[in-house]
């Protein structure tokens, strides 16, 4: 925009606000537990995280049946089953796990009991028989620990996804089109994305948020950039991630800026020691923060963040385990406070 546009300074600073807001991706003001069509028959409803622990949710009315994003907590799960059949009466024939974290993949049970089949790719179920020891027979696992402090997991059980895809499931009535697909690691190593291609809508799950929701402990931060380079060449206009507001393709650019610039300022200390490393993380995160684009992505869970891409460059922990229970505690928040409370015990 030329300056001199807006001739006096109140308008130049509107002017500078309007441009800002308009460049800053992602910022779509949805609200918590709010159903949004996006597009005929598409829905989005964000999850409400820091009460409940919930991941966002999608779903998309196809001529015979409905197609569910994410099977959310059981609790989360209860909160959209009759705000999906408020909207239409067709049976919800499928949810689709994002991935196998018990916020996108433990009601899957309640999805069941409605008719539904659990869909995800088949590395969901291979991080299932990982982490998810109770339910295949060794030691108590996720499932169990979560079930301490979540009545609603605890009044449910696990239900692991029983139609499996190794790299994409097309749904497509003529009218609308659905393809899942697995672009690589990222968040886990089972991450799947539900594509729109007529409507240019991306569901990401966790892949890609928008806000300080970023967990790594299950992925790969240098795979993970290279799955959200795969995403972004799909040209999505509406990102729909795993937890946060909705937003603009811009969203996923962000997402992957995110992490290059994260792996950027550790693989400057990659050779240093523990301590050292750890010892620079307020800088790290105080520089991040200066950047407009990122700072939405840098929360307290940043040390942990730090020395999860240090280990995957070669690095050992860092000596006291503080930093991966911060890291541990954000997303156990993300799962609920309790359960962050219980595991900090
Ligand atoms: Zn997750």
């Amino acid at each position: 925009m030329k300056s001199g546009f807006f001739p006096d300074p109140f308008a130049r600073l509107a002017s500078r606000i309007l441009i800002s807001v308009t460049a800053a991706t992602g910022f779509c003001s949805a609200e918590v537990n709010q159903v949004e069509k996006i597009a005929e028959d598409v829905y989005f409803h964000e999850g409400d995280i820091k009460g409940h622990g919930h991941c966002n949710n999608g779903w998309v009315v196809f001529e015979d049946y409905v197609l569910v994003i994410d099977a959310n907590f059981p609790s989360g799960a209860r909160e959209i089953l009759p705000k999906i059949k408020a909207i239409t009466d067709k049976p919800i024939r499928f949810a689709f796990d994002t991935h196998h974290h018990g916020d996108h993949a433990y009601g899957n049970q309640l999805w069941v009991d409605n008719g539904a089949v659990p869909i995800a790719h088949t590395g969901v179920v291979e991080e299932m028989k990982k982490y998810e020891s109770g339910y295949f027979g060794g030691k108590p696992g996720r499932w169990e620990e979560a079930a301490k402090s979540r009545p609603d997991v605890a009044s449910s059980k696990l239900k692991p996804p029983t139609l499996l895809f190794p790299s994409e499931l097309i749904f497509d009535d003529g009218k609308h089109r659905v393809e899942l697909h697995h672009f690589g690691v990222a968040h886990t190593h089972g991450d799947g994305f539900a594509w729109l291609p007529r409507e240019k809508i991306l569901f990401t799950g966790d892949a890609c948020v928008n806000g300080p929701y970023n967990y790594l402990a299950d992925g790969d931060t240098g795979e993970w950039v290279k799955t959200l380079e795969a995403a972004r060449k799909l040209g999505a206009t509406i990102i729909c991630p795993g937890h946060g507001p909705r937003g603009n393709g811009g969203v996923l650019d962000d997402q992957q800026a995110f992490f290059m610039e994260l792996r950027k300022q550790v693989k400057k200390y990659a050779h240093k020691k523990p301590e050292e490393v750890k010892a620079r993380v307020d800088a790290i995160k105080a520089d991040m923060q200066k950047n407009e684009r990122l700072a939405r992505y840098v929360g307290n869970s940043l040390s942990g963040q730090v020395e999860k891409v240090y280990v995957e460059m070669g690095g050992k922990p860092f000596g006291n385990k503080q930093a991966a229970a911060e890291e541990h505690w954000q997303h156990a928040e993300a799962h609920g406070r309790e359960l962050a409370q219980k595991n900090a015990r």
